[in-house]
Parts: C-alpha cells; structure tokens; sequence
C-alpha cells in the first residue's frame, strides 16, 4: 500500500470521534513499515492492551478502524485461525470488535471479526514474518490469489462497519 502519514492516519478513522482520532495511538516508525508488503496497517497500542487499529485504502480512500478486544469469557470458545488471512498464528488470533460508524455506532452496533493478535497478516501471507509452525495449510493458490482474497476479506470487513 502506498505509505501513510500520521495526519492521514488520523484522518482516516470513520469510527470514533474526531477527538479520539487525534489522541489515539499512532505507530512513530511509519517512516520504516514495510508498507510494500502491507494490505493494511494494523497495531496495537502499547499502553492500552485491549486497543487494536487498522488502516486500509478501500476504493481509493485510507480507511481506518479503532478495534477493542474484549478478553474472552469463561466457556467462550477460542478461535485459532485469522479470518482475514487464514493464517493459525503462534502468537494467536483475538475477536477484535468495531464500533459500526455514523448512527448505528452511535445506538451501540458494532462488528466483530477473528484477526491475527499483532495484525500481522499482511506479512504471514508473504512469509516475512515466521508464524510458527503447521501456521499455515498447504493451498494451491499463488501469493498473488492469496493476498487477492485477503484484502477482499478485510475490505469486507470495513464495508460491515461502513454501511
Ligand atoms: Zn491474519
């Protein structure tokens, strides 16, 4: 994806206030991200566990998502793989949870989806980033098909929240 600024980043977020965009947590290495091998910009903010976000251009538009991860409760049942890029991740997948935007946000509606914990998808697809082992199933696809399929799945996903 084409590198991001911070200020885009900010302005990107269709799901929280304007005040939220501002003070939310932005990666300060944006300079040396990958940002070849990303499909989307996803992190973690450090000093808030439960916080994810996540940056992807839909139809020409940087679109940015703040993502809560509800820690799982008693009995709820434990998902392994991502279902953004199928990968089984050594470090785990979390039900991550958008607020939906504009009014339906606003009467509580929000979308949830099972995503790699570091959102490192992006870089499990092309093997820039070790997984661990048996992560990921044998699949006839190409790199290309797969990161074809990944991005449809997250665009999918952003459209949810959207509209
Ligand atoms: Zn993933």
């Amino acid at each position: 994806m084409t590198p991001l600024t911070e200020p885009q980043i900010r302005a990107a977020f269709v799901n929280c206030t304007k005040g939220e965009a501002k003070r939310l947590h932005v990666p300060r290495d944006l300079g040396t991200r990958p940002w070849d091998d990303l499909d989307f910009l996803g992190w973690r903010d450090p000093q808030a566990l439960d916080r994810a976000y996540l940056v992807a251009v839909v139809d020409g538009r940087p679109t940015g998502l703040a993502l809560r991860r509800p820690s799982p409760g008693p009995g709820q049942q434990r998902r392994n793989m991502c279902s953004v890029c199928l990968t089984n991740p050594a470090g785990g997948v979390s039900l991550m949870v958008a607020r939906k935007a504009g009014k339906a946000g606003q009467q509580g509606n929000s979308v949830g989806v099972y995503l790699c914990d570091d959102l490192a998808c992006s870089l499990y697809l092309r093997g820039r980033k070790d997984a661990g082992p048996g992560a990921r199933l044998p699949e006839s696809l190409t790199l290309d098909e797969k990161i074809e399929r990944t991005r449809s799945h997250l665009t999918a996903f952003i459209t949810r929240v959207t509209t």
